[in-house]
C-alpha cells in the first residue's frame, strides 16, 4: 500500500504559479500567530459588484443547473463578440468565441490546438508562469523574450524576440499590459510585433488578462493591427475588472478554426464553464458598470498610496503604470545594502521581520543572462489601503535599518 505511483515522465515538466507558493508561505507564517501583509497574489479582496452577484442567483433560481452549450451560453458568446467589436474593432460572431473557466485555461488550450512537440514558443520572461509550464508540459521549446526596463516603465525587447525566432518558432505569446511589470505596448511596438508575426507567420496568443484593468489612457489591442486578426486567439478574463477570480469566467477569441478545436477541448475537460456563472458575466458585460468603476477607483487609490511608500524607501525605485494592479520596483540599492545576495533569503528575512509577503524576479521566469538588477513585485489588488501603508513602512523600517 506505500509503494508510490510511478508517474508520467512529463509531470517533471510542469511548473506552478510561484506566487501561490508564496501564498502558502504567507498562509503558513500567519497560521502563527503573525500579521501578514498580502502583497504577493492576484487575488482580490474586494466584492463583486451586487449586480452580478444577484444575476447569478437568478440564474439559479431560474433552474440554470444543467451543462451548457461546450462553448457556453449563446447570451455570453454574442455579448462577448459585440464587446470585442466595440472596443477592439474586430468583426467577430459568436462563433469565434469559446467560454472558459478563467482565462488561464486558454493558454494550455491555445498550445493543444496549435503546437506540435518540438516546436519553439517565444513568450515573455520575466512573465506569467504559466506560459513556459503549459509549453514544456505539452511537449513545446519554450524561448524566452526579455522584458527590459525601458526609460520610464519596462518595454518589450522586440529585438531580442525577433533575433530570437528560427524555423522551428510556430507560436508567440504576447501579454501586453504585462504581469509581473505592468509593462505595455506603444503604438510603435504594437507595429513591430505584427510585421514579426506576420513575416514569420506565426500564430499568437494575446493575452489581455489586464485590458480593462486601467487607470488612464486606453488600452489598445495587438488584434488591431493588420495580419492579427486571422493568426491570433485573445485571452479574455472576467477575473480582474469586476473582482470575480474565484469564479472562474473567461474566454478564448480568435478564429473559427481554432475556437472550434477549443471547443472540443472543452468537451474533452470541463465539459462547460458553470452555467449560472456565465448568466453573471453576461450581467457584468451589459448590466450596470458603477461597480466595476468603483473597483477600479479603490485600485487606484492603492496604486497611489503603495508607489509613494515605496518611491519613500531608501534605494528603492517604482514606476506608476497606469494599468494592472501590480508594482515591480528596482531594489537593487536597498537590497545590496542588507547584505543579502539570493532573493530567497532576503524574502524569507522580509517577511519573518515585516510580515509584508511578496513575489520577486525569480517567481516570473528564469533569469536571462546579463541581468544584474534585483525586483520585487508587489499585487496590491487582495490588500487595503491602511494595510498597504502600515505594511510598506514596516518594509522600510526593514531595508533602512542596515
Ligand atoms: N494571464 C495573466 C498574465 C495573469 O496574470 C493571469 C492571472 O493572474 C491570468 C492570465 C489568468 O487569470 P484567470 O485564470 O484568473 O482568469
Amino acid at each position: 500500500m506505500s509503494r508510490t505511483m510511478k508517474l508520467a515522465n512529463r509531470v517533471e515538466k510542469l511548473g506552478v504559479e510561484t506566487a501561490f507558493l508564496v501564498a502558502g508561505q504567507a498562509a503558513a507564517h500567519a497560521a502563527k500567530g503573525h500579521k501578514v501583509y498580502p502583497f504577493h497574489l492576484g487575488d482580490m479582496n474586494l466584492r463583486t459588484p451586487a449586480n452580478i452577484i444577484e444575476a447569478a442567483y437568478r440564474a439559479m433560481r431560474d433552474g440554470k443547473n444543467g451543462y451548457t452549450p461546450n462553448a457556453g451560453i449563446p447570451q455570453l458568446r454574442e455579448a462577448l463578440a459585440a464587446e470585442f467589436n466595440t472596443t477592439r474593432k474586430t468583426n467577430y460572431g459568436p462563433e469565434n468565441v469559446a467560454v472558459q473557466p478563467g482565462g488561464k485555461p486558454v493558454i494550455s488550450k491555445f498550445l493543444l490546438a496549435l503546437m506540435n512537440p518540438g516546436d519553439e514558443v517565444l513568450y515573455p520572461n520575466p512573465g506569467f508562469p504559466i506560459y513556459e509550464s503549459q509549453i514544456r508540459f505539452h511537449g513545446g521549446v519554450a524561448v524566452p523574450y526579455p522584458i527590459i526596463p525601458g526609460e520610464k516603465n519596462f518595454s518589450f525587447d522586440l529585438d531580442a524576440m525577433e533575433a530570437a525566432i528560427t524555423d522551428r518558432t510556430k507560436l508567440l505569446i504576447v501579454n501586453d499590459l504585462h504581469n509581473p511589470t505592468s509593462a505595455e505596448c506603444s503604438a510603435e511596438d504594437r507595429r513591430r510585433i505584427a510585421e514579426i508575426a506576420v513575416k514569420y507567420d506565426l500564430k499568437v496568443l494575446l493575452d489581455e488578462a489586464y485590458f480593462d484593468v486601467r487607470y488612464s489612457g486606453e488600452s489598445v489591442s495587438l488584434i488591431m493591427e493588420p495580419g492579427m486578426l486571422e493568426r491570433s486567439v485573445i485571452l479574455h478574463t472576467f477575473s480582474k475588472k469586476y473582482a470575480m477570480t474565484g469564479w472562474r469566467v473567461g474566454a478564448a477569441i480568435g478564429p473559427k478554426s481554432v475556437i472550434d478545436v477549443i471547443v472540443k477541448l472543452n468537451v474533452n475537460d470541463e465539459s462547460c464553464t458553470c452555467h449560472s456563472n456565465q448568466f453573471a458575466a453576461c450581467e457584468a458585460l451589459l448590466g450596470d458598470q458603477s461597480g466595476g468603476r468603483d473597483i477600479m477607483a479603490i485600485l487606484q487609490a492603492r496604486r497611489d498610496l503603495a508607489v509613494d511608500a515605496l518611491n519613500s524607501i531608501e534605494g528603492v525605485s517604482c514606476y506608476r503604470p497606469n494599468a494592472t494592479f501590480y508594482l515591480y520596483p528596482d531594489v537593487t540599492k536597498a537590497m545590496a545594502n542588507t547584505g543579502y545576495t539570493e532573493y530567497q533569503p532576503f524574502l524569507d528575512a522580509v517577511l519573518k521581520d515585516t510580515g509584508v509577503s511578496l513575489c520577486a524576479r525569480t517567481h516570473f521566469g528564469t533569469l536571462l543572462p546579463g541581468e544584474n538588477k534585483k525586483y520585487l513585485r508587489l499585487a496590491y489588488s487582495g490588500i487595503d489601503g491602511e494595510m498597504i501603508e502600515e505594511g510598506l513602512l514596516r518594509l522600510k523600517m526593514f531595508l533602512e535599518k542596515f
